[in-house]
């Protein structure tokens, strides 16, 4: 019997899975091993005062087609649920301010709607009327960070107050450290061909035509009930064998077949399989690829992660919070909440009997911000929430720390070439894929989409290979 192999249970992983069977059919023997006790990675659903709370990644974009295509194939179409619309904002010299209009990723597009929300001062709002052209042949063909681009562009504010924020709330990394390319392709792209980058923004920003009347198109989802029953319904769908608390710890291929050593150092197992997908995070991708190629694992092996803390809070529900779906909190505030996610409020499928909110701590370079026992995370988060909406919370009912170390890697400039260069050097192995957020992207959508290309590739491979 055929056996593929995925390293990593997370929604990657899994979803090469589901791939991997909707390809080979039920002849083909699949099996998931995860270093966790559970599957999913950065999914998890955990349990707040007896009310469904998401521990991790919360909510996916539906303007990719990956993840609501996913919910379907697994039998959760009608579970997919969309916020209620409320605008966020940002925590500016201490007041909460909306989050301009127009914005891509935080880069301004229109300037009035910037002025508008008071988020610059009259200064910052002269630098970025005064535009310096950052577009066309000023970008170099190379990468750049993306705070250069904007710093350069618009002036500091632009990218101290809005950009760092906004990639802060997808990456807990700083604009000055993220990689154009990786990070925002679409601008990235439409910057060469702009010689303006607001213009560029204007391009890619510029909404769908609708009907008049027409309700704009929701830009995200999740699954009501949560995100864990998209892992769970994604694993049963694909019908493999999952093996969980299994750490891989090495892979190699011995001409015919791949070898993955897994579980305890002292009591390990020999795991055979003709198709591997690798879909764990970038330091153990590294580790498990020095077997098969030494330059691939130097490769993968450079990409940092940023850690962070979650503090999740369910209040009595007379702790009034404004009418927002959440806020975000430029570095440039000196504060260690980095953006807060008002749960009750955002999702209407939610009838919670408390009030939910979230706040995120920790940026990359920012690890000694989590050096903090849980019980002072809950009261700094507590503390600094309250200062930020103008009164004091109440002593929360329930409160929950999940600490994600190295949860979010940082694309830096040259990410894509790297990847690229890992890939080639493994083109020999045409039985192997490379999945997930370490290579091709962040989202869940795109790790998704990652995940199932990886299948098709192996897959591929493995007919090449009986052919
Ligand atoms: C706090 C947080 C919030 C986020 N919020 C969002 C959001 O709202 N929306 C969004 O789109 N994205 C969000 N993301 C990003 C997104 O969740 C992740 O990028 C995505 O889930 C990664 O999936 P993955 O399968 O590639 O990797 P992971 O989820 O990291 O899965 C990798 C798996 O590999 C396993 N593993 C590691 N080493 C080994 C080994 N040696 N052997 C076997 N198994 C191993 C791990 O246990 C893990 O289960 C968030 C991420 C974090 C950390």
């Amino acid at each position: 019997m055929t056996r593929a192999l995925v390293i990593g249970g997370g929604i990657s992983g899994l979803a090469a899975a589901l791939r991997l069977r909707e390809l080979g059919g039920p002849a083909l023997e699949i099996v998931v091993v995860d270093r966790a006790e559970h599957l999913g990675g950065k999914l998890r659903t955990g349990q707040i005062a007896d009310t469904p709370v998401e521990l991790g990644a919360e909510t996916f974009l539906v303007r990719r087609p990956e993840a609501v295509r996913l919910a379907g194939k697994v039998g959760l179409a009608e579970a997919v649920t969309h916020p209620a619309g409320l605008p966020a904002a940002l925590a500016v010299d201490g007041e909460l301010r909306p989050i301009p209009k127009g914005t891509l990723l935080g880069v301004p597009g229109d300037f009035d709607a910037v002025a508008e929300t008071g988020v610059l001062s009259p200064e910052g709002l002269a630098r970025m009327r005064a535009e310096e052209s950052a577009g066309g042949a000023l970008l170099p063909d190379g990468d750049v960070t993306v705070g250069s681009l904007v710093r350069r562009a618009f002036g500091d504010e632009v990218a101290d107050r809005l950009v760092d924020p906004l990639l802060g709330g997808v990456y807990a990394g700083r604009a000055d450290e993220l990689s154009l390319r990786a990070t925002a392709p679409a601008l990235a792209a439409a910057a060469r061909e702009h010689d303006r980058l607001s213009d560029a923004v204007r391009a890619v920003a510029a909404p769908a035509a609708k009907a008049p009347g027409e309700a704009p198109a929701p830009v995200f989802g999740t699954i009501a009930g949560g995100l864990s029953m998209l892992v769970e319904a994604t694993a049963l769908a694909s019908g493999a064998e999952l093996r969980l608390g299994l750490p891989v710890r090495e892979l190699s291929h011995d001409g015919e077949r791949w070898l993955a050593t897994i579980g305890d150092t002292r009591d390990p197992e020999i795991l055979t399989a003709d198709a591997v997908v690798l879909a764990v995070p970038a330091r153990p991708a590294s580790r498990l690829l020095e077997g098969v190629s030494a330059e691939a694992a130097t490769e993968v092996g450079v990409l940092e992660y940023a850690s962070m803390a979650l503090v999740t809070m369910a209040l009595e529900l007379d702790a009034e919070l404004p009418e927002l779906s959440g806020f975000l909190v430029p570095a440039t505030e000196g504060r260690a909440v980095k953006a807060a996610t008002f749960f009750s409020r955002k999702w209407p499928h939610r009838a919670d009997e408390l009030t939910v909110l979230r706040c995120s701590i920790g940026r990359h370079g920012q690890e000694a911000e989590l050096q903090r026992t849980d019980a002072q995370l809950i009261a700094l988060a507590r503390a600094e929430l309250g200062e930020l909406i103008g009164r004091e919370l109440p002593e929360p009912v329930d409160a929950h720390v999940t600490r994600w170390g190295g949860g979010l890697p940082q694309y830096g400039p040259g990410h894509e070439e790297r990847i690229a260069a890992a890939r080639e050097a493994l083109s020999g192995f045409s039985t192997l894929g490379l999945a997930g957020a370490a290579f091709d992207g962040v989202g869940i959508p795109v790790c998704i989409a990652s995940g199932e290309k990886a299948a098709e590739r192996v897959f591929a491979g493995l007919a090449a290979g009986r052919g």
